[in-house]
């Protein structure tokens, strides 16, 4: 891994990425995220991803879940938009008639060939930048025509085991960077691999998280990362800057939350509550 920079990203290295808010700006002004996923037992995902993206500064959020979602999230997140798929449970066609700015795929949405199918639809006609986490993420590792298709510049957020299925299994950590690199480079993807110190990799260079904490190792804490770069880019942030920037802000969010809550029981619930300050904390 010779060729590749490597930057430990902290507080100093993000201010200069921040975009301020311009005091005449309004909602129009700071794009609309779109999150896609959730099925039956799974829409709690898309909650806490739509959150998150309109805490990241999104100006709108609309969720893109199937039908049995539409209740839930009406009922307990006012401030989204709700699109409903035509099937109950999962998502079986990726249709809509709005112009979101950016679109986040993948969280709660699991594998029905039916949504399978949706993707790969969605994939032939979509022209807008994606973030695909998840499911979705296992959909394309496991029909890997479909990568091919993956809009340039696409932000990809894979867990370990996600990342195994994208780049196939490696001998040492070394390893793993020059396989994860290959494939960011073969799809014009930027690739955040997470962990304990998550690492975004575009164009040889590396960026090497500093913030969060094992208390995030809780269901849902990816669910928010892939609202919040979603949130970021609707509102101008390039993709990479989005992810990198993202990735800072969650862990922040998480070393913020755990204060009050403790390692065990830190929530993403918390978390997403935790957002607003670590912007503030930026200064
Ligand atoms: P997921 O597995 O998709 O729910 O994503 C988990 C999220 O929590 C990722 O953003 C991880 O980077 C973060 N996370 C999990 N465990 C830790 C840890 N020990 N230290 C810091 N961040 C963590
Ligand atoms: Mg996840």
């Amino acid at each position: 891994n010779t060729e590749t920079d490597y930057e430990l990203i902290g507080k100093n290295e993000m201010l200069p990425v921040y975009i301020p808010r311009e005091k005449f700006s309004h909602k129009g002004s700071h794009g609309h995220g779109l999150i896609v996923g959730g099925s039956y037992g799974k829409v709690g995902a898309v909650h806490l991803a739509s959150k998150a993206c309109l805490y990241a500064g999104s100006g709108l959020v609309t969720a893109y879940v199937p039908k049995c979602g539409y209740v839930p999230l009406q009922t307990n997140f006012p401030e989204a938009m709700v699109i409903t798929d035509v099937d109950e449970e999962v998502i079986s066609k990726i249709e809509f008639d709005i112009d979101p700015t950016v679109i986040g795929i993948g969280v709660g949405m699991g594998k029905d060939k039916r949504s399978v199918q949706a993707l790969d639809d969605f994939l032939n006609s979509n022209k807008k930048p994606l973030v695909i986490d998840a499911d979705a993420l296992n959909i394309l590792a496991e029909n890997r025509h479909l990568l091919d298709k993956i809009p340039a510049q696409s932000v990809l957020t894979p867990h370990p085991k996600e990342l195994e299925r994208l780049i196939g299994t490696w001998k040492d950590d070394f390893d793993k960077l020059d396989k994860a690199k290959a494939f960011s480079k073969k799809y014009d993807c930027v690739l955040v691999i997470k962990g304990s110190h998550t690492i975004t990799l575009y164009d040889e260079k590396g960026y090497i998280n500093t913030t969060g904490n094992p208390g995030m190792g809780t269901g849902g804490t990816g669910d928010l990362l892939t609202g919040m770069v979603t949130g970021l880019i609707a509102q101008g942030y390039n993709p990479l800057n989005a992810a990198v920037f993202g990735v800072y802000l969650h862990g922040r969010a998480g070393d913020i939350a755990v204060e009050k809550t403790g390692y065990q029981a830190l929530t993403a619930s918390a978390v997403a509550e935790s957002i607003g300050a670590a912007f503030i904390d930026l200064f």
